[in-house]
């Protein structure tokens, strides 16, 4: 017998041409105890899959053990994109009407967080702050839904999850790379809480809005924690911690990895106090970080046919080869095939999916001027 509360509803994310609302199921979990808010969601970018077995894991577990706190589970968050298939493959990155990134129209403004800071009175606890910043938030979020004008239709749907999202203490967002190894961005000011997930490659973000939900979460709250800690005249900690997760490559689910990642999540949950009475203790691996600016993305310059000889995860020194190019129409003569090569020593995250590509087509993403996550702490 669990003593969490469980319910389950659908939140409305969109509609389609017959006028037939699409929605996402919600699963919540409410703890006997007290404890932080957490929001998880999978499957933004619709051919990235595999954070919903994730969640099928979380679901199976939360069942019985109890929790301390709330959590909610939003897996398929966006059914648009899941369901907009060409041939074999799955076109899940873009709203195929505006062509905007899925995961980029979430809801961000710097100055109305710094009018927010000013208007903190000396006296009000902490409590006080973050529930009247979480209403602020809200409230400027539903303006821009109700707007006369109306909104793009990927942002509609970033901003009724982020509505759900902004009331959590704790956000995971779950994504997968073309062909990927495990990798986690954390926020640089959350650095420690990277050690608690069994996940070996960490790129520490600094506090700059690009559109993501995990921004849209941190970049508000850091900013206000860094406003009130100079208005005060000490370090303030508003306790809120955002992270995209990226397990491995989309197009796939596996239940057996799906498990693995689902315990790595239980235990930065149970290191957070969510859990009740739970040993989920973190794996002892080696975890390699870089700063974004040290995330690199290879493009190529020419088109052709590709087979990748870099296995994401590897470590591949300067100068040795990370693919070889095809060229159809130098097949009889020595230009028939071109090696890339790793520019610097690098640790390749991701690469494209397919083995026909065009001039610049996104080839890997790497990890360069990398340090050990625990040397560097
Ligand atoms: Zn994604």
């Amino acid at each position: 017998m669990s003593a969490n509360q469980f319910s389950k509803d659908y939140l409305v994310v969109a509609q389609n041409a017959s006028g037939r609302n699409m929605k996402v199921p919600l699963y919540r979990f409410k703890g006997a105890k007290p404890g932080p808010k957490v929001y998880i969601q999978s499957s933004i970018h619709g051919a990235e899959v595999q954070g919903n077995v994730v969640i099928y894991h979380l679901i199976q577990t939360l069942q019985k053990q109890p929790i301390c706190g709330e959590i909610t589970l939003v897996p398929n968050c966006n059914p648009v994109g899941t369901n907009i298939k060409a041939g074999e493959y799955t076109l899940g990155r873009f709203d195929p009407v505006n062509g905007t990134n899925w995961n980029r129209g979430y809801y961000f403004d710097p100055d109305n967080v710094d009018a927010f800071a000013k208007r903190v009175g000396p006296d009000e606890s902490l409590t006080q702050i973050k529930a009247r910043f979480r209403d602020n938030i809200k409230t400027q979020i539903d303006e821009r839904l109700n707007s006369t004008w109306g909104l793009g239709l990927a942002q509609q749907l970033n901003l009724k999850l982020q509505q759900l999202a902004f009331d959590a203490d704790i956000v995971i967002d779950l994504h997968n790379g073309p062909v990927s190894t495990r990798h986690i961005y954390v926020p640089e000011y959350a650095k420690a809480a990277a050690s608690l997930f069994n996940i070996p490659h960490v790129i520490l973000i600094p506090n700059t809005f690009a559109g993501a939900l995990d921004e849209a979460t941190f970049c508000p709250w850091w900013r206000l924690q860094d406003a009130l800690s100079a208005k005060r005249g000490q370090t303030i900690s508003l306790g809120v911690e955002a992270f995209t997760l990226e397990m491995g490559s989309q197009e796939v689910i596996n239940f057996d990895e799906g498990r693995y990642d689902a315990t790595s999540i239980l235990s930065y949950l149970n290191a957070r106090g969510c859990l009740q009475d739970a040993n989920y203790q973190p794996d002892n691996i080696q975890r390699v970080a870089v700063y974004l600016k040290d995330y690199k993305i290879l493009y190529t310059k020419q088109g052709g046919m590709v087979e990748y000889l870099a296995r994401p995860g590897s470590r591949i020194k300067q100068g040795e080869p990370l693919a070889k190019v095809l060229n159809v129409d130098e097949l009889e003569n020595p230009r028939a095939t071109d090696t890339i090569l790793a520019p610097c020593d690098v640790i390749p995250i991701l690469h494209f999916p397919s083995a026909s590509v065009l001039s610049g087509t996104q080839l890997y993403k790497c990890f360069t001027h990398y340090f050990d996550l625990a040397e560097e702490a």
